[in-house]
């Protein structure tokens, strides 16, 4: 479902450059739990952002769903991330104003659905993240572990085929982040694809498959399967 072969990124400011993607290969498959880790300033959210559509390579080719994304314009990139990408952030960016039902509502006006049904649908995956009885509190009236089920219903609601969570457990303690991580993997159960990052290595045991970034590279990619291996032979 994802292809990326040689993906280049740089930054530019004034007349320095970073080069932070150095040529990475990767491809990810239907319905695969993928942890994306490797120390700060690795690159993980710099792909995130470009695996989301929020971001384009500086060069290289990045095939999303069979549609080469890589040298589309903003407005192209916009409709393809909003029908192929559910984005999380660590930080949560709910509108503080809006209730939670109203949040998770959010993607579906710029998909251009009428209002009731907006509410119905918003409300559906509301119920499938536990929160049918919160619908109607507001960000600072919920926990940090009910904020990040609202960011997620709201990556949901659209039904795409990938979530993408940049560090999703991060401002959660470790209770919370365990139920959150027991929620994304019902969502790769029921069939999505998911792809996160994380620091905590408990963390990305939940994934079955661990990759590795250092400098901008693919530093290893392992499945659970031959994680389990390496700790026999530790
Ligand atoms: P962390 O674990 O701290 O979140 P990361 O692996 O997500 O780190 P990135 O955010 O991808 O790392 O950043 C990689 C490098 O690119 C860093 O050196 C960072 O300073 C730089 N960088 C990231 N975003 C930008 C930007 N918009 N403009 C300029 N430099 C940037
Ligand atoms: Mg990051």
């Amino acid at each position: 479902i994802i292809h990326i072969s040689d993906i280049r990124k740089s930054y530019y400011m004034g007349t320095q450059s970073l080069e932070v993607l150095k040529g990475l290969n990767l491809d990810i498959y239907k319905n695969e739990y993928v942890a994306l880790m490797g120390p700060s300033g690795s690159g993980k959210s710099t792909l995130m952002n470009i695996l989301g559509c929020l971001d384009s390579p500086t060069s290289g080719t990045y095939i999303l769903n069979n549609q080469d994304v890589s040298k589309m314009d903003d407005a192209a990139l916009a409709q393809v991330r909003n029908k192929e990408i559910g984005f999380v952030f660590q930080q949560f960016n709910l509108l503080p104003r809006l209730s939670a039902v109203d949040n998770v509502a959010l993607p579906l006006v710029y998909a251009g659905i009428a209002k009731k049904q907006r509410r119905e649908m918003a409300m559906a995956v509301l119920e499938k993240v536990g929160l049918g009885n919160r619908s109607h509190h507001k960000p600072n009236e919920m926990s940090g572990g009910q904020i990040q089920r609202v960011a997620i219903a709201r990556a949901l609601v659209n039904s795409p085929a990938i979530i993408l969570a940049d560090e999703p457990t991060g401002n959660l303690d470790s209770k919370t982040s365990v139920e959150i991580m027991d929620l994304f993997s019902a969502i790769q159960e029921a069939g999505n694809t998911v792809v996160l990052v994380t620091h905590e290595e408990d963390i990305a045991g939940y994934a079955k498959r661990v990759i590795r970034l250092r400098d901008g590279m693919v530093e290893s990619d392992q499945t659970q399967e031959s994680r389990k291996h390496a700790h026999v032979h530790e």
